[in-house]
């Protein structure tokens, strides 16, 4: 069944045999019916693709050979220009209009967890079944990367971005470090679109934000002597747990955002030092886990930790909380360190990227979209958070296969979301 014919069954009404010419002829002459078609004839080539970059193994900071594979595709379907940064990103060029609009994938995947638990051939071994793709990263998100390189083949073939700097970015570390990769196109690439689209699944609804995070230690200083008098030391493992429970209720008295919903904070692991088994403990850490919604920061965030060993009945000098580093190294050899701080956003319900998305989105499908949030964090941490660029997203796959088994995405998504790429692009030039 064509895009076409499922648009004209899926109306409320039922069109009679002549209806349905009449307005096939209506859906095929308006540009949005021309997208849609295109994006249904490259459906196969589309999941072809996806499936070859599956079949190469793409973990964080292992990513050269996919990106080698991408590089090939973008090229071969006429992108005007193809180069890969400094942190092994990939970015594709079509057009060199004024205006910037960049699509973003991130093309690392996780890992396979238990091997066994995967059906077929396993996670490397990509096949379509029930109309579907499986394999590791076919939702998370190499199927976004698919999808967006025929976007720039259908945006091509129809030539609709004259006011346009299209910019394809298959990016690299996100499941280690998210927003890393954008830290860098954004200050050494010098890249600052109007608009960045993320291609996380999204089930094809539109998304608009997420909370943000951080990962903070915190280290207690003791005194160590004797355990068999344990009086004249000072245990900082005590200090440790007062203040663990201290969180546990800070966690109770985290707020709520109506859209994004509630920071969270919880200690994920506790950790201590001792000369012996038979000494009172000298040292202690707790690691903790934040979430952060709307209006939370890192700086609010540290000083409600502050306050927390506070109440715990520490002195300033019991203590010290801090923001984790990350420093991998990229498969370039470039470390790029940052603080493990990532900050919310969410694009205002009344943006006009919104609106322009949504109304891209009946073009094409003839539908409402759900305008809703990712549950997990994304690039658009960097993008939106740190650097303010109005971000927003549509991508092919559930997020509850993300990370999981027999991870799979509908085929169907995948003309879906090109065609949607190409449609947001076509209404913001205004061809539409
Ligand atoms: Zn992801």
């Amino acid at each position: 069944m064509s895009i076409l014919d499922a648009r004209l069954r899926g109306h409320e009404t039922p069109f009679n045999a002549n209806e349905i010419t009449e307005r096939r002829d209506i859906i095929m002459s308006s540009l949005y019916g021309q997208i849609a078609q295109k994006a249904k004839d490259y459906e196969s080539t589309t999941a072809s693709f996806l499936m070859d970059m599956v079949r190469i193994p793409s973990f964080s900071c292992q990513e050269r050979e996919v990106v080698q594979r991408i590089r090939q595709e973008m090229e071969k379907v006429g992108f005007d220009e193809v180069r890969i940064d400094g942190l092994g990103s990939v970015i594709g060029r079509i057009g060199s209009g004024k205006r910037v609009i960049a699509f973003d994938a991130h093309i690392d995947t996780v890992g396979t967890g238990n091997m066994s638990a995967w059906k077929g051939g396993g996670p490397f071994e990509p096949r379509v079944e029930d109309g579907k793709v499986f394999g590791r990263g076919t939702v998370d998100q190499e199927g976004g990367m698919a999808a967006m390189v025929y976007a720039g083949k259908i945006l091509k073939d129809l030539k609709l971005y004259d006011q346009f700097t299209l910019l394809f970015t298959g990016t690299v570390m996100e499941e280690d470090c998210d927003g890393l990769c954008w830290q860098y196109l954004i200050n050494e690439e010098k890249i600052k679109p109007e608009l960045v689209v993320i291609t996380e699944p999204t089930n094809m609804n539109i998304y608009r934000g997420h909370r943000g995070r951080m990962e903070i230690r915190v280290s207690f200083s003791g005194r160590s002597c004797h355990g068999s008098a344990p009086e004249r030391g000072d245990n900082a493992i005590y200090k440790a747990s007062r203040t663990a429970l201290e969180i546990e209720k800070l966690n109770q008295r985290l707020k709520a955002d109506p859209f994004l919903g509630k920071g969270t904070v919880t200690v994920t692991q506790a950790t201590s030092s001792s000369p012996s088994l038979c000494a009172v403990a000298d040292g202690a850490t707790l690691h903790l886990d934040r979430r952060l919604t709307s209006g939370e920061t890192k700086e609010s965030a540290m000083a409600e930790v502050a306050d927390a060993a506070r109440r715990a009945g520490l002195k300033e000098e019991d203590f010290k909380a801090e923001v984790l580093q990350y420093s991998e190294k990229a498969y370039t050899g470039l470390v790029y360190p940052t603080e493990k701080y990532y900050p919310t956003w969410a694009m205002p319900e009344d943006s006009s990227f919104l609106k322009q998305a949504v109304e891209a989105y009946q073009g094409v499908f003839e539908k409402e979209p759900l305008v809703d949030k990712w549950t997990f964090s994304t690039n658009g941490i960097a993008t939106a958070g740190m650097h303010g660029i109005p971000t927003l997203g549509l991508g092919p796959g559930n997020e509850v296969h993300a990370h999981a088994s027999n991870e799979h995405c509908p085929v169907e998504h995948l003309s879906g979301a090109a065609a949607f790429y190409a449609a947001l692009v076509a209404h913001m030039n205004g061809k539409s």
